[in-house]
C-alpha cells in the first residue's frame, strides 16, 4: 500500500471555499495511486465558533480540571473531522471518521501537554483497504486506560507525522495557509523568501526559536523514521518546502547554507535581580522549577541575575520572587530574535553583524547570546518587526533562495 498523510490545519478547513481545496489535494492524490488519511485541525482560528480557543472561552477554565479541559478541547476536532467528511461524501469520496484513540494514538496522562507513547495503525490499515479515505481527529490520544488526551498548541502537526511514520507513509504533507518554510515569517517580512528544500535540523532550529509554521515536535518524530514532511500551501499546486535529512543538492546544508532564516518570540517579560551577599541564582531558579515557570535567556554574572519568562507567567514568577525577600526589576514586553543557522558557528563575524545592524536602526540589545546554529537578540517589543525585517534585509535573505545563491553569500562572508 503506498500511503499519504494530509494535514489540514485551521485555515484550511474553515469554510467551503477552503474546503473545496483541500478536497482537490485529497482527489489528486487518490488519482496518483495513493490511500489518504487526512488529519484535520479544529476549524479557523481565535474568534471563530468552532477554534481551540474559542472553545476555551466557553468556561472558566480555572473550574475545569485538566482532563475535563481536554475532553472539552477534543470536541473542535471532532466537530472539523465530521463537517470535512460529509463534504467528501457530497462529493462522492467515501470516508471513515477516526478520534485519536479510534486511530491507535496512545499517549501518557500528562492532560493538555500528552506525548505520543505508540500508535498502533491497525485500525487505519483496515478501513484504508476497504477504501476509504480515513479523517483522523488531529491534536489528541488517549491513555492506555481510555482517557481523551490533547496533545499541546501545534498537537495536529504530531498527529500527522505520528500517524505517517506507524503507517510508513511516502509523504507527510502539512497544509496550511503559506507556501511553505520561509526565511522568516511572511507576516512580518513582505520580502520573505520560500526554502523549496530544509533539514530537519535546520527547520526544527527555526520552529524551536518561534517559526510556528510546524511544531519541532513533529518534525523530531518524523525524523526518527526518515519520514519526508511537505509544507504545503492549501490554496495552490506548489510543492512547497520539502523536509528530509537532505537539501536538494545533496550536500551537507550546514556546510552551505550560512543563515537559514530569521525568527521571533514576541510576550517574553525580562527580570533582572541584584546579587546581595547571599548567593541567589541558585534559589530563584530552584524557585522558578518548582512553579513549573519555564525560564529562558539566562544570565548571571557576579552583580546580578538575568533571565526571560513568558508574558503569561511573569506576574507569578514576580510573586514567588517577592515571597522570597528579593527586589526583582522586570521589563514587560519584550521579545527574542533570533538569527538561525548551521553556517554560523564557522563565521566569526555574523554576531558583529548583528550587533551593527541593530544599532544602526536604533534598537536596543537588552540581551545577546550565541549557539553554534543560532545568535539571539532581546529587544522591545515594539522594534521586533523591525529587527527581524533589518536582520532579514542584512544577511541576504530576500534573495538568496537556492543553494549557488548561499554558497556565493557565504563565500562573500568569509
Ligand atoms: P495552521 O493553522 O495551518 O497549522 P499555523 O498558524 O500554525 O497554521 O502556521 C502557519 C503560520 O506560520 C503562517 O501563517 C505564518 O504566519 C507563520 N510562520 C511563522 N514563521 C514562519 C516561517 N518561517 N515560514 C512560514 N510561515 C511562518
Ligand atoms: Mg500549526
Amino acid at each position: 500500500m503506498r500511503i499519504i498523510v494530509q494535514k489540514f490545519g485551521g485555515t484550511s478547513v474553515d469554510g467551503e471555499r477552503s474546503r473545496s481545496k483541500c478536497m482537490e489535494h485529497v482527489k489528486r492524490e487518490i488519482k496518483n495511486g495513493y490511500q489518504v488519511v487526512v488529519v484535520v485541525s479544529a476549524m479557523g482560528r481565535k474568534g471563530e465558533p468552532y477554534a481551540t480557543d474559542t472553545l476555551l472561552s466557553v468556561v472558566e477554565s480555572t473550574y475545569l480540571s485538566n482532563r475535563e479541559k481536554d475532553l472539552l478541547l477534543s470536541t473542535g476536532e471532532l466537530i472539523s473531522a465530521s463537517v470535512f467528511s460529509s463534504y467528501l461524501c457530497k462529493n462522492g469520496i467515501a470516508t471513515t471518521v477516526l478520534t485519536g484513540g479510534q486511530a491507535g494514538i496512545v499517549t501518557d496522562d500528562q492532560f493538555g501537554e500528552a506525548k505520543v507513547l505508540s500508535v498502533n495503525p491497525q485500525r487505519i490499515l483496515e478501513e484504508l483497504k476497504s477504501g476509504n479515505v480515513v479523517i483522523v481527529t488531529g491534536f489528541q490520544g488517549q491513555t492506555v486506560t481510555g482517557e481523551t488526551t490533547t496533545l499541546g498548541r501545534g498537537g495536529s502537526d504530531t498527529s500527522a507525522t505520528a500517524l505517517g511514520v506507524a503507517l510508513n507513509a511516502e509523504f507527510v504533507d502539512i497544509f496550511t495557509d503559506v507556501e511553505g518554510v520561509m526565511t522568516a515569517d511572511p507576516r512580518i517580512v513582505k520580502e520573505a523568501q520560500l526554502l523549496k528544500s530544509v533539514t530537519y535540523h535546520e527547520v526544527c532550529n527555526l520552529a524551536y526559536l518561534g517559526a510556528k509554521v510546524i511544531h519541532p515536535r513533529a518534525v523530531e518524530i518524523a525524523q526518527q523514521k526518515n519520514i519526508p514532511i511537505r509544507i504545503r500551501s492549501t490554496f495552490s499546486e506548489s510543492m512547497g518546502t520539502v523536509i528530509t535529512n537532505k537539501t536538494e543538492t545533496n550536500h551537507n546544508v550546514f556546510k552551505e547554507r550560512l543563515i537559514t532564516g530569521i525568527t521571533q518570540t514576541p510576550n517574553l517579560a525580562q527580570i533582572k535581580i541584584m546579587q546581595d551577599s547571599r548567593d541567589v541564582q541558585a534559589e530563584v531558579f530552584r524557585a522558578m522549577e518548582q512553579q513549573g515557570i519555564s525560564v529562558d535567556f539566562v544570565n548571571v554574572n557576579e552583580s546580578e541575575v538575568v533571565y526571560t519568562v513568558s508574558e503569561e507567567m511573569a506576574e507569578n514568577a514576580m510573586r514567588v520572587l517577592a515571597k522570597m525577600q528579593l527586589r526583582p526589576e522586570i521589563k514587560r514586553n519584550c521579545a527574542k530574535v533570533s538569527v538561525v543557522g548551521g553556517g554560523i558557528a564557522e563565521v566569526p563575524g555574523v554576531i558583529a553583524q548583528v550587533v551593527a545592524t541593530l544599532a544602526k536602526e536604533n534598537i536596543t540589545i537588552l540581551q545577546a547570546a550565541d549557539s553554534h546554529t543560532t545568535i539571539w537578540v532581546l529587544v522591545e517589543g515594539e522594534q521586533m518587526g523591525k529587527a527581524v525585517c533589518a536582520l532579514h534585509k542584512e544577511f541576504g535573505l530576500q534573495r538568496a533562495v537556492d543553494y549557488l545563491e548561499f554558497r556565493k553569500l557565504r563565500q562573500k562572508v568569509l
